[in-house]
């Protein structure tokens, strides 16, 4: 089985439609995604709508439960609070009962799926060897996927006695092997607002039989993004960082 991974959309529809395209040539069986539909962007009832269409599973992420109510508005630097009290405004009652439904940690085909990590699943980060040392330590599944560091990147644990961690890199287009009996944490970067240098739309393809993991990048309209922020009246500093890829 095939399947995309996406996260971290944070209400960029331009990003989204176009790594959903994307997605459809790739003809994969199906797509997750790790969370954070909402948060930051002008199009937060497009991206519910398409995620709900095209996904066949989604996590909460914490801008998802924040714009819920569900964890504090005072936890945000103000730009982000700011775009969420807007969201608000700027869903349907559907959309946020959809919210509502979503978890931030799921179990699907063995792999365990989580936001932040399994450590504090909507809100830690794995962002260094200690971080991803200790959500190894909290799951059990060989393969775990997460989001929220907006970064694409992995992190391996060793099999000997002594298991090391490494951080791993691929270029997009280059498969990572994923043998049997290695455990993985596997972060497809954000579709929306990546902040790894690279401002181009991140998500991945995980290939479970094959045992496969590959990022794709994708060009998209960041002014159009830039356009829409304007016309809501969101911070600009939303839109101009998108640019920098941070
Ligand atoms: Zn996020």
């Amino acid at each position: 089985m095939r399947v995309a991974v996406i996260s971290d959309i944070h209400a960029n529809s331009t990003a989204l439609e176009c790594v959903l395209q994307t997605i459809d040539q790739l003809q994969v069986d199906q797509c997750w995604c790790l969370g954070d539909v909402v948060g930051y962007g002008p199009a937060p009832q497009t991206c519910v709508d398409l995620v709900r269409s095209h996904t066949d599973l989604c996590l909460a992420g914490n801008h998802d439960l924040a714009l819920l109510g569900s964890l504090p508005l005072a936890d945000f630097n103000p730009w982000a609070a700011q775009a969420i009290r807007w969201q608000r405004q700027n869903l349907s009652g559907d959309a946020l009962a959809w919210l509502q439904s979503l978890q931030p940690i799921r179990q699907r085909e063995d792999i365990t799926l989580v936001h932040g990590s399994p450590v504090q699943p909507a809100w830690e980060y794995i962002h260094d060897v200690r971080s991803a040392r200790s959500a190894f330590s909290h799951s059990q599944s060989a393969l775990c996927l997460f989001g929220h560091t907006h970064i694409a990147e992995a992190w391996q644990q060793s099999d000997g006695r002594k298991q090391r961690i490494r951080a791993v890199l691929a270029l997009p287009g280059e498969s990572l092997a994923l043998a049997d009996g290695q455990r993985w944490l596997l972060n497809p970067g954000s579709v929306g607002q990546p902040r790894d240098g690279d401002p181009r739309a991140s998500f991945a393809v995980l290939d479970i039989d094959a045992g496969a993991w590959t990022w794709h990048r994708l060009e998209y309209d960041i002014d159009e993004v830039l356009a829409a922020i304007a016309q809501a009246g969101l911070p600009e500093m939303l839109g101009r960082r998108l640019y920098l890829g941070w």
